[in-house]
């Protein structure tokens, strides 16, 4: 089969692999439909270390059960199934408490477990505790809504949960990403009353308040906090979510945030430490981290398939799997929001 490999910063290609089969009794073998490049495999594609054998990559699909294992039940072959980012067994504590990417037996796609989604297949480890059935067809034109179901709107969803936003509240979101695109969402389903955008990207601006922004913020540095305390009465935002992961967006949402806010934090810190006195001066909530979007899909499906939230406008440019790697270069320089990888 063909996969995407990534063996150094700005070096993907697309290769023929051994195929995806069934390993252990608890595995399916997903023919991928659809899949993605998420801004987190902007990380790697700019600082990732050479090797001989390279990543596969790729975290987020939609595809059609090929064959399960002989315990899995929920799916069976020829379902049509989101897989989530991370894969999990659905029966540890922390499933049960709806922590998915803490599993005691889970891990995660297109990073060291060697299982790649931005590929013509993918073995998933414990099928039935990660995948979930979709009610519709492969060309049903919700799939890129329900394509965001593995990361980007999970992750929303889990930044705006952390950042306790709800009706009344006043809510920021630092980055214009698919991410924070995606937050808006979220803190508008969550009830919000003002949604302030931080980004400085017409188009993507523009997709914020199609989706519930009240409010843009292009500024950047000590600027961008003046304005949103502006926008706020003078005291902060109530409820941060943290859509980069830069220790200058870390800043931003801290200096942001009013003192007793919470902050929700799913961008993938890549460098920087916690200001511990002005986080605690000003009795901040940080919470956050890898978002169990598997969590979240019961809830959030049903509003996809109702319409009701159309987060799958996010994706503003569809390549083959031949084209990834044209696809990553596009995201990288920021010409491309999030690409759709259509098998
Ligand atoms: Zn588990």
């Amino acid at each position: 089969m063909r996969a995407t490999l990534m063996y150094a910063a700005g070096d993907v290609r697309v290769e023929t692999v051994p195929d995806a089969t069934i390993i252990d009794s608890t595995d399916a073998v997903v023919r991928v439909t659809h899949a993605c490049i998420c801004g987190s495999d902007l990380w790697p594609y700019k600082t990732l270390k050479p090797s001989e054998t390279g990543r596969r990559m790729g975290h987020e699909a939609i595809g059609v059960v090929d064959a399960t294992g002989s315990d899995v039940h929920t799916v069976k072959a020829g379902d049509l199934v989101v897989m989530p980012f991370a894969f999990s067994d659905g029966t540890c504590i922390f499933c049960h408490e709806g922590l998915q990417t803490a599993c005691l037996h889970g891990g995660f796609f297109g990073m060291d477990s060697g299982l790649g989604a931005q590929a013509e297949a993918v073995r998933v480890p414990y099928a039935d505790g990660t995948l979930v059935a979709l009610p519709v067809g492969k060309d049903d034109a919700l799939m890129p809504s329900l394509l965001t179901l593995a990361d980007v709107m999970g992750t929303g969803q889990h930044a705006a949960l952390m950042a306790k936003v709800g009706p009344g509240k006043s809510v920021a979101v630092v980055g214009d990403g698919a991410v924070g695109l995606c937050g808006v969402i979220a803190a508008r389903r969550l009830g919000a009353e003002q949604i302030i955008i931080l980004g400085r990207h017409a188009e993507r601006i523009a997709l914020a308040r199609e989706f519930g922004a009240t409010d843009v913020v292009s500024e950047r540095g000590d600027a961008a906090v003046e304005r949103v305390r502006d926008l706020t009465g003078g005291y902060g935002a109530h409820s941060v979510l943290e859509c980069v992961g830069l220790a200058e967006s870390l800043e931003t949402a801290i200096n942001i945030a009013r003192p007793g806010g919470a902050i929700g934090r799913v961008g993938v810190p890549q460098s920087g430490t916690m200001p511990a006195q002005q986080t605690f001066f000003k009795n901040l909530t940080i919470a956050g981290g890898p978002a169990p979007a598997r969590a979240y899909i019961p809830e959030l499906l049903p509003d996809i398939l109702a319409g009701k939230i159309q987060p799958g406008r996010v994706f503003d440019r569809v390549v083959g799997l031949d084209e990834v790697p044209e696809g990553y270069r596009a995201m990288n320089n920021r010409e491309a929001l999030k690409v759709l990888i259509t098998l």
